[in-house]
């Protein structure tokens, strides 16, 4: 009872290691979006040139120079209180006249 062996026992040496090991190293690269450098500057409604003073008013859910903010009609500056109307900035006699 020499003859014949175990037969199926070992491991195959030429059997390949199982597909599909190689893109271990890849991993779901997402584009960086660098943070802004620069903060908005508000662009005057009036003149559209970037607002760069240390005041910046606030009329008409607009951004505006301190110059720039005239009323429509008589063109007096508006820097103190303005009065606005159909998205027209008026001072206050014209507003009430
Ligand atoms: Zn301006
Ligand atoms: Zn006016």
């Amino acid at each position: 009872m020499t003859a014949g062996g175990r037969r199926g026992l070992r491991p195959d040496p030429h059997r390949s290691p199982p597909a599909g090991s190689l893109a271990t190293g890849l991993q779901d690269i997402k584009p960086y979006c660098p943070p802004m450098l620069f903060p908005t500057i508000p662009k005057c409604a009036g003149c559209e040139q970037p607002i760069l003073d240390r005041f910046i008013l606030k009329v008409l859910e607009r951004s505006w120079h301190g110059k720039c903010l005239k009323c429509i009609d008589c063109q007096a500056q508006l820097a103190d209180k303005c009065f606005a109307r159909n998205g027209q900035v008026f001072c206050k006699d014209d507003f009430f006249k």
